[in-house]
């Protein structure tokens, strides 16, 4: 059974066209549907973009989101990722990474217990939590630049909300079947078949969530051990209590609040807009292509109308509710899953494609009036943040190249600052500590220089000259020195303090710290 509506539209260049709503009872679902473009049996599909932002009012209850499964070049590539991005998360804690015996052989792990961050051949020590700094500057400053050149591609591809919510969707499409399933599931009372598809949705939701915050406590511990002290219930509570919350927030977060999270909770929708520009490419519709839009009429050709055919296919694959045509919005996570819609369905009626494409607002423009794409990466904002970039790069790559494998530090005794001896001469003591930040156990010549005539003894080794003092890999030693100026050559010093240095030199490979401090006498 078929009917129809007519109704008028014009499109930018004012043309007027009548456009006819063809309505047919659809013989495989109960509810009547709409055909958008007849001659290609494609119907409009009845979705409602739930968070369209002309309609959204500033408090209402959440209208649930079905997202259709989309195919195409983004969405490969969103598999691509997301894949990448969870095969890191999961399996990065199981790497080994030989350091030497008596090290930690997890190739990345946030030593807690012994205040360490590990990453491959790199070991960073608490005194060294700037070179972090540096890479968290430098990583919300890449985070700017392509924001600046491509819009939200962190939210719409890296984003862990965004790789979790997508695998909890495509977890839930399996138990429930895409969008018309779902919504047919949702709708149908209580059976046994809902009861078991919902609950091994929610069971398997839960069993990702739980991966998700067992592999995020594997990244502080030696991950075997911490493995096996966890199910034989012998692990630290915090790993128990943290296990529970990266639990809980991935099941809440990514299964239940999904789209929410980044509509209301994410600050980074409000920040970025910030960064972007009229040459920012952002999934964009062409309006001056696709309007006047409406369902194609079997008769009808393409003449005083515009591309769209009114099908809703790019709002129905849309994760986050939205109707991509009303034009930019906060709640675009430009994921371009309505680009592969409507390349699918422009295949179908015989138009190009990028009717939805990634675009510039300039490069609109230009296209409006006929001219032809304007990209226009390199302006001085995106200039500007790869010089800030390059600077911050630069600094943090010199901190690493210079960063010691030996450090000593030096403390003065306070109480007393010096005792004088039975024969004139004054005694000064001194905690020396060096730390060895390699792999191997080295041995270090400890000598004093710029005090004339003194001589330096250490605790338990009185009787060398130039003391060797042996620190085991990744460790510090901790020792106590004696610095003795003979009374003869006190009165060569210039004053009360004098100030000289303790050198420690590898035995082996002659590497050399010095540091300074002061000798004190009456
Ligand atoms: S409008 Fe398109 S790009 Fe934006 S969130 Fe929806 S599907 Fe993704
Ligand atoms: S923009 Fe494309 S996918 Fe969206 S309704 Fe129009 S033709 Fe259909």
């Amino acid at each position: 059974m078929i009917s129809g509506a007519a109704r008028t539209a014009h499109n930018e260049r004012g043309v007027r066209s009548e456009m006819t709503t063809i309505e047919v009872k659809n013989p495989f679902l109960d509810d009547k549907k709409t055909v958008a473009a007849e001659a290609h049996g494609i119907e409009k599909i009845d979705v409602e973009a739930v968070n369209r932002k002309a309609e959204r009012p500033q408090y209402a209850s959440r209208k649930k989101v079905y997202p259709k499964r989309g195919h195409g070049f983004f969405r490969n590539v969103k598999w691509l990722v997301m894949a990448g991005t969870l095969a890191v998360y999961y399996l990065l804690p199981w790497l080994r990474w030989n350091r030497g015996p008596g090290l930690p052989d997890q190739a990345v792990m946030l030593d807690i217990d012994n205040g360490r961050i590990f990453f491959f051949d790199l070991a960073i020590w608490p005194q060294e939590l700037y070179l972090v700094t540096g890479f968290l500057v430098l990583s919300a400053l890449s985070l700017f630049l392509f924001t600046a050149i491509a819009g939200r591609v962190w939210c719409g591809y890296l984003c862990w909300q965004t790789v979790w919510t997508d695998l909890m969707v495509a977890v839930e499409r399996f138990w429930q079947g895409d969008r018309n399933a779902r919504i047919r599931l949702d709708k149908e009372s209580w059976t046994a078949n809902k009861l078991f598809r919902k609950g091994m949705t929610h069971l398997s939701w839960i069993a990702i969530a739980a991966a998700t915050g067992g592999a995020f406590i594997l990244y502080f511990r030696d991950a075997p051990t911490l493995a096996h002290e966890f199910v034989t219930g012998h692990a630290p509570l915090p790993s128990y209590v943290f296990f529970a919350l990266l639990t809980g927030f991935t099941y809440l977060l990514g299964g239940i609040a999904r789209e929410q999270v980044c509509i209301y909770m994410c600050p980074w929708p409000r920040i970025q807009g910030a960064m972007i520009d009229a040459d920012s490419l952002l999934v964009t519709y062409r309006d001056f292509r696709g309007e006047p839009r409406g369902p194609l009429r079997k008769s009808q050709g393409w003449e005083g109308r515009g591309d769209c055919i009114d099908c809703n296919a790019c709002v129905a694959v849309c994760p986050m509710g939205i109707d991509i045509r009303d034009g930019g919005q906060l709640e675009c996570i430009q994921c371009a899953l309505c680009i592969d819609a409507c390349n699918e369905i422009m295949d179908k009626v015989g138009r190009p494609h990028g009717l939805i494409a990634y675009d510039t607002h300039r490069s609109i423009q230009s296209e409006k009036k006929g001219g032809g794409l304007k990209l226009n990466i390199i302006r001085p904002r995106t200039m500007l943040y790869a010089a800030v970039i390059s600077f911050v790069g630069a600094i943090v790559g010199y901190a690493l190249l210079s960063k010691t494998t030996l450090e000593m530090n030096v403390i003065a005794e306070r109480n007393p600052l010096y005792v004088q001896l039975s024969d004139g001469g004054v005694r000064n003591t001194f905690t020396v500590k060096i730390l060895n930040k390699r792999y191997e156990t080295h041995n270090f010549k400890l000598s004093i220089d710029g005090l004339p005539g003194a001589k330096m003894t250490v605790l338990g080794q009185e009787s060398e000259e130039t003391p060797l003092i042996s620190v085991v890999p990744d460790d510090l030693r901790e020792i106590r020195a004696y610095v003795t100026v003979p009374k003869s050559e006190l009165g060569k010093l210039p004053g009360e303090k004098t100030e000289f240095h303790f050198v420690a030199t590898d035995a082996a490979g002659g590497q050399k710290t010095t540091r300074g401090t002061n000798f004190r006498k009456p």
